[in-house]
């Protein structure tokens, strides 16, 4: 057995989506902002869906908050200790601005639907996936 089997499932890289997987080599996570009407989209696309305008990457601050969350217990994959959270984040950049990740650092049983968090990157490969953890005091206005 290999003991440095990747925890995570490299993502298929192309143009649209390299972006957001790769933005956490430099700490950052981009998503995908209409250049004519500001709106965020996810996951990358070509074109808005909302007015139709060109698409292009952007960095977010990073913090949002649990929308969803279901605690798996159950060993899909044996590199990945279980329990782990799966959760739906929603960003604070838009209402609606979801994606699915992992909750990371954290007591699965201490997490909350609303609660703040911020992301964290874990390599793979070519990739940088964007997890998850509780926010720290600091974001916090
Ligand atoms: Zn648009």
């Amino acid at each position: 057995m290999h003991d440095e089997l990747p925890p995570r499932i490299p993502p298929p890289i192309n143009d649209l989506n390299r972006p957001f997987w790769t933005g956490g080599a430099e700490g950052s996570l981009f998503i995908s902002q209409c250049r004519s009407c500001a709106r965020w989209t996810h996951p990358p696309d070509a074109v808005c869906s909302h007015c139709g305008g060109e698409l292009v990457p952007r960095p977010v601050s990073g913090r949002g908050s649990v929308f969803t969350f279901t605690i798996n217990r159950h060993p899909f994959n044996p590199v990945v200790p279980v329990p782990y959270v799966i959760a739906i984040v929603e960003l604070e950049e838009q209402a609606g601005l979801r994606f699915t990740t992992d909750l990371v650092d954290c007591d699965p049983e201490e997490v909350y639907i609303g609660m703040p968090v911020e992301v964290t990157f874990e390599q793979t490969g070519e990739a940088w996936v964007p997890l998850f953890r509780p926010a720290r005091e600091t974001s916090e206005l």
